[in-house]
């Protein structure tokens, strides 16, 4: 059996960091990879990483700090995430921030995204970035990527540590021996209908997207050895997918934190829509047959962002997803909805927002605390139709502020780490933008600096 420091199960944000750290550190390191190639969700995804104090917002003038982000990441997760873990994200996360870019990361926005007080949202090409941790990992001989490799089990040696990792490549089994630790970076299960149904049946309907390889092994390898679980009651989906969203091929827009309202088939508005998009996702689809439009005028349109993943609505028009009117009335045609109520909808809504007071929903801003809303006014007119997506399950394997994975009785089970989206307890109740690929890179960073510092088995 080969020995390795470390084993690290799974490429992408979190295992990738990881493995950098790692191997700068002279550990001897093996990272298995299910697919045949780095990136799972990460490279999917929108690449927004949730960053506070940072050069990029001093630049734009946007004052911002460590405790603001912090009490945001609480608010938004109901008070109900586990503080320490959030408060190890605040103590990491600006150098988290510089330890990317000195690692070639590009951050090439910014932008006011869900959950967030002020523009924190810090946007990288997600590609981009596992290019450039993948190239300073090929410089590391101590590093080996083995791909088409899922890991299949966990090993205990006799003293109750787990120490072994059972892989398979070419249909042949293989074992690894992981003298400081096993660090689990597996991802989320968004691509596993049996967790799903098990876990969520609530999103029985939502689509899935996610990376092929995200089926929740680790959470199911973590759990064979005792791991405790959290965050699962909490499992929601993304609003503000096109209903013919599929994988990497952007459909989606929530011009709703630009200042667009929904609404439902009646045309009535339904919720606050400043408020975290998993919430939005919720209220979605308690709509009857789950439709649901984004609505919005020529004033919202006019902030699209060129090339914005969320935010770039001139894309979505290009692409025909978008329905375009001149008039209210023909809008109401486009999506089939009661002109009366429609207008009944929009007047009551303009009417809020130049009264300061939104008396059906209490919306008071774009997103979260940031922003103010404008009426729906100005010719033309859109509608989005828009639904839920399950892109990931911020819920999982329960850890500590140092990686370290947990038992029910908040006991290390010696030997293992986890780290990335594979992990719960840290959102909560609610999710706030970038802070998923965040916690993958901090937490993936704490895991091997933790396990390097363990005494190596022999
Ligand atoms: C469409 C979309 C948009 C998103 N936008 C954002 C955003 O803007 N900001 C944000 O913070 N988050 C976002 N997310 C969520 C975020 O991308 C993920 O939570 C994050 O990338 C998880 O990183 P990770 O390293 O933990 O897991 P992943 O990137 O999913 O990597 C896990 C890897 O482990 C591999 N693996 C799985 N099982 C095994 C096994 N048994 N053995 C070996 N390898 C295994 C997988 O193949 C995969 O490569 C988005 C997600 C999606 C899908």
């Amino acid at each position: 059996m080969d020995r390795y420091d470390l084993v690290i199960l799974g490429g992408g944000l979190a295992g990738m960091c990881a493995a950098v750290e790692a191997g700068e550190q002279g550990a001897n390191v093996l990272l298995l990879e299910k697919q045949d190639e780095l990136g799972g969700s990460t490279v999917l995804s929108s690449g927004y990483m949730a960053f506070a104090g940072t050069d990029m917002q001093e630049q734009t003038g946007i004052m911002d700090s460590t405790e603001s982000l912090v009490a945001d990441m609480v608010e938004v997760g109901g008070g109900v995430n586990d503080q320490t873990l959030v408060a190890a994200y605040g103590k990491h996360q600006l150098e988290t921030y510089q330890w990317l870019v000195d690692h070639g990361v590009e951050f090439r926005a910014l932008e006011a995204v869900s959950g967030h007080s002020v523009p924190r949202g810090h946007i990288i090409d997600p590609h981009q970035a596992i290019q450039s941790l993948h190239r300073r990992v090929k410089q590391l001989p101590n590093v080996t990527i083995c791909f088409n490799a899922p890991a299949r089990r966990l090993l205990k040696n006799a003293e109750g540590r787990i120490d072994t990792v059972v892989y398979e490549v070419d249909g042949k089994e293989k074992k690894a021996l992981a003298a400081r630790g096993v660090l689990i970076a597996s991802g989320g299960f968004a691509k596993s209908e049996e967790l799903l149904n098990h876990f969520a049946p609530q999103l029985k309907g939502a689509l899935r997207i996610g990376g092929a390889g995200n089926h929740g092994d680790g959470i199911r390898m973590a759990w064979e050895h005792g791991a405790w679980v959290q965050d699962l009651p909490y499992l929601n989906g993304t609003y503000g997918f096109h209903p013919t969203a599929a994988g990497p091929v952007k459909s989606q827009g929530l011009a709703f934190y630009k200042g667009a309202i929904m609404v439902n088939q009646q045309g009535k508005r339904f919720v606050n829509e400043s408020i975290s998009y998993k919430l939005l996702g919720k209220a979605a689809f308690e709509q009857p047959e789950q439709i649901s439009y984004q609505v919005w005028d020529q004033t919202v349109m006019d902030k699209s962002v060129f090339d914005d993943p969320l935010y770039d609505f001139e894309l979505l028009k290009r692409r025909r997803l978008l329905y375009k009117a001149d008039t209210l009335e023909e809008l109401a045609d486009c999506i089939d909805v009661p002109l009366e109520v429609l207008e009944d909808t929009i007047s009551r809504y303009n009417q809020g927002v130049l009264n300061g007071e939104d008396s059906d929903f209490g919306r008071t801003s774009l997103t979260h605390n940031y922003g103010k809303p404008t009426p729906i006014e100005k010719a033309p007119f859109y509608a989005f139709e828009s639904t839920v997506a399950m892109l990931a399950t911020y819920a999982g394997v329960s850890v500590n502020a140092a990686a370290k994975v947990v038992n029910p009785f908040g006991e290390h089970i010696p030997g293992l780490y986890a780290a990335g989206e594979v992990t719960g307890g840290f959102h909560g109740a609610g999710y706030m933008t970038g802070s998923s690929l965040g916690k993958a890179a901090v937490f993936g960073r704490i895991a091997v600096r933790e396990a390097l510092s363990e005494k190596a088995v022999v």
